[in-house]
């Protein structure tokens, strides 16, 4: 069995840290379409080239780093390489170095895949633009009319900092890769959860993502004066909302699954004195599960309760449904083979579902597709001390090239 050297991945890993790093408190600053990022891409590209691979930066700034005939459907390895503000060290470039390694691997051991094998490191993932913009262009997602309007949160427009950054609009829309030139798609990542961590094990073997929905919830009541008022004379819109997050485990209790999560990320008050009831209250609540029926029931429930409660303390309850994204599933024969891989390294494993997006998600539709997690030391990151054990990076890696080999050697038929 193959294995990966592990202090190169380190090594790779460090010094893609120092693009962007803010001594001052220890986070990386690399943001997509920064100066900074298109740095530490022109540096990925020279170690892709460096170990063999045909390299390019396409229209959007995924570097691409291609093994093997240039026409066949390649195995694609993607991750990304732009951070959050004040992120860490292995979000997104783990994914990238690691499949780099395992072409190191291959070339070590003069192995001769069957396929070609293309290594991706996406350009702005985690939003900065809205996110995933890489991906989105590879999969075809993309439309001029966002391109030409998207705004970061300072207002700089996307097409602006694609021109300094040397790239046009225009060539964003040519970046899509037609699925038959996919052969299969390879993710790995850190889990940026607890749950690894907590169960002891390894790896999680992701088998799907999950579905997301976003309502914005209005509570309609009365603004009144805060001491003149009586208790039992108010239409106080906070007692709704308050009501409403006490109901929240009970409603997943009776509708959801141990995988379905209600938050309540914001709440506005209005006016927002702290002498005057408040009047109105505006607040988001995201949903999520792995399963569509489940996402609908809950969805449903949250409508009943809501209601319920504001006949209660007399407020008018409107809801506006901004987002709907259905679960996305990873293909089962390619599941089933990072488990069997799992098994036969002896590598501690669960199955899970992924809360948070990744680019993969945008290929599950196209061709076959695969996730690997490693835990994220005390479920940590976006943050500067987000962190995960070298012994942990080895067998994730370990695990992504075992994986890699059998498709590579067609030791497996992915089709459905
Ligand atoms: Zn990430």
């Amino acid at each position: 069995m193959y294995s990966v050297n592990i202090e190169r991945i380190e090594k790779d890993l460090y010094e893609l840290a120092n693009f962007g790093f803010n001594p001052k408190d220890k986070g990386i600053y690399r943001q997509g379409l920064t100066d900074v990022d298109m740095q530490a891409r022109r540096w990925v590209m020279e170690q892709f080239e460096a170990n063999g691979l045909k390299t390019h930066m396409d229209g959007v700034g995924n570097v691409c780093g291609r093994l093997g005939d240039p026409d066949k459907p390649a195995i694609i390895i993607a991750s990304h390489l732009d951070s959050v503000p004040a992120g860490g060290m292995f979000d997104g470039t783990l994914g990238v170095m690691a499949g780099l390694e395992c072409i190191r691997v291959l070339r070590e051991h003069n192995i001769e895949p069957k396929h070609p094998i293309e290594i991706i490191g996406t350009s702005e993932e985690e939003g900065r633009f809205g996110g995933m913009l890489g991906a989105q262009a590879l999969s075809g997602n993309l439309n001029f009319q966002w391109l030409e309007s998207a705004r970061d949160p300072k207002g700089e427009f996307l097409k602006d900092a694609m021109q300094r950054c040397g790239l046009d609009i225009h060539d964003a829309l040519h970046c899509r890769r037609d699925p038959g030139s996919i052969k299969a798609f390879l993710e790995l990542h850190i889990e940026q959860g607890p749950v690894l961590e907590k169960q002891q094990k390894t790896i999680g073997v992701v088998d799907g993502i999950s579905g997301v929905f976003k309502w914005l919830v209005k509570l309609k009541g009365k603004a009144d004066h805060a001491g003149t008022a009586p208790m039992d004379m108010r239409s106080d819109a906070f007692m709704g909302v308050a009501d409403f997050a006490h109901e929240i485990n009970r409603i997943i209790d009776e509708e959801g699954t141990d995988k379905t999560r209600l938050t309540i990320g914001r709440v506005d008050l209005k006016p927002g004195y702290a002498h005057t009831i408040p009047g109105e209250a505006h607040f988001t609540l995201v949903g999520r599960d792995m399963s569509e029926e489940v996402m609908q029931q809950v969805a449903n429930s949250c409508g009943k309760v809501l209601s319920s409660i504001a006949r209660k303390h007399k407020l008018r309850f409107e809801y506006e449904q901004m987002s709907w994204l259905e679960p996305k599933y990873f293909s089962p024969k390619l599941v089933d083979l990072i488990e069997q891989q799992a098994k036969k390294l002896n590598y501690s494993y669960i199955k899970m579902p992924s809360g948070a997006g990744h680019d993969i998600q945008f290929f599950t539709d196209i061709t076959p597709t695969g996730l690997i997690f490693i835990p994220s030391v005390g479920g940590v990151s976006h943050a500067p001390d987000e962190w995960s054990h070298w012994q942990d990076v080895e067998q994730g890696s370990n695990l992504l090239l075992a994986t890699l080999l059998d498709i590579a050697q067609d030791k497996v038929s992915l089709n459905q």
